[in-house]
């Protein structure tokens, strides 16, 4: 078996499984998944025609689907890579249903013992598709239970301790498993090799969450018109997650104020006072650019650093603030830290300096 590493006794690991970005998930516009958003659920969509966006990835999932169906086999496992709130979870069940198999979820950090893995697996049917959502969080003892398992359909476990302790090897149905991951740079080489169908999620565009809002608001009896529609599209971060929450949002404004239609003004207003700005920023955001801009005059300032002056973790930075605001050149990440780029500057109607970063000669990571 190349490439495997050694088997050590699977130890019980007392970390605690704690929310990897609890503080921002209270933000209306962080794209982590809230309590609150349990609504979101009559929103998802059911079948890959009804998934919109991601062309490349649902295009290349289709043909995937539909081979592995003609053969009767399990799908390749599949690892989906991008910011949170993209459409992971929503294309793992998607792909279960489509394949016609049974779906079981869990995440990285929810699994605390090899046992707790070794139930899952065991109770698969054949061809099931398993979601680990935060995949990168999975303890290494219990990643190295998941190699032969996603290898060989085998589970090699080590029961009892010390010399009375003896390897049991189990077969497994072969199943799917689908890796979810903000990045996929935090997933172990071996870990990350062993995912036949590697996928990475984009931001959508405004018009792609345009039809995301539009077919929400007819879900929930939004009465929006397209105006609105596209006013709380532009200002959703490229993320369907916020998109349903603004929607939903300004849906309790429109009814509280008795309001008939919900047009842009309406949004505007709605969307106003909730502190989202025109390009869907809110406080936090603005935070973060203004650090840059006031403290260390546009950067290069370490991630490190601003995450201890904001008093953010730096995950929380990497993978829910920083993306869309890089994706927009709102900020640059460069071999030196973070920068301010010209938009970001103008956004907080500030003068922008004359040296910019792209005279600088600065390597972008
Ligand atoms: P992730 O797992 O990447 O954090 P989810 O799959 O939970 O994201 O998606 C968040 C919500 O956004 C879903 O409940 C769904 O309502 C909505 N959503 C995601 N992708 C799409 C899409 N392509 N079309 C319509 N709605 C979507």
């Amino acid at each position: 078996m190349s490439g495997r590493r050694g088997r050590r006794p699977v130890a019980d690991p007392a970390a605690p499984a704690d929310g990897e970005h609890p503080e921002a998930s209270t933000r209306t516009v962080s794209p982590v998944r809230s309590e609150e958003d349990a609504a979101e659920a009559s929103l998802r969509p059911q079948t890959l025609a009804e998934f919109v966006g991601q062309q490349a990835t649902r295009e290349n999932l289709a043909v995937f689907v539909q081979a592995t169906r003609a053969r009767g086999e399990a799908l390749d496992h599949v690892l989906l890579h991008g910011p949170p709130g993209l459409g992971k979870t929503t294309l793992a069940q998607i792909v279960a249903r489509e394949l016609g198999v049974g779906f079981r979820a869990t995440s990285g950090p929810v699994i605390q013992r090899a046992g707790d893995l070794a139930a899952i697996l065991t109770n698969l049917q054949p061809r099931d598709v398993l979601f680990i959502d935060e995949i990168h969080r999975l303890q290494p003892a219990i990643e190295e239970v998941l190699y032969p398992a996603m290898e060989d359909f085998q589970l090699d476990l080590i029961i009892g301790e010390g010399p009375a302790a003896r390897s049991v090897r189990i077969d497994l149905s072969p199943f799917t498993l689908v890796g979810a991951t903000t990045r996929a740079g935090l997933l172990a080489t071996p870990l990350r090799d062993r995912f036949g169908i590697p996928l990475r999620l984009v931001f959508y565009t405004p018009e792609e969450l345009e039809l995301i809002v539009r077919r929400g608001a007819a879900r929930l009896g939004v009465p929006l018109t397209g105006d609105g529609a596209a006013e709380i599209a532009r200002r959703s971060r490229g993320t369907p997650r916020v998109a349903g929450r603004l929607l939903r949002r300004v849906r309790d404004f429109a009814s509280v104020e008795g309001v008939t239609k919900v047009d842009r003004a309406m949004a505007d207003t709605a969307l106003n006072r909730l502190e989202v700005d025109r390009l869907g920023l809110d406080a936090m955001d603005r935070r973060y650019l203004r650090r840059i801009a006031e403290h260390h005059a546009g950067g290069p300032v370490g991630v490190e650093t601003l995450a201890a002056a904001l008093a953010e973790a730096r995950d929380t930075l990497e993978d829910v603030v920083e993306p869309f605001l890089i994706q927009e050149g709102l900020v640059l990440r460069t071999s030196r830290g973070r920068m301010l780029g010209e938009p970001g500057w103008r956004h907080l109607d500030l003068p922008v300096p004359a040296r910019q970063p792209d005279q600088l000669d600065l390597l972008r990571e």
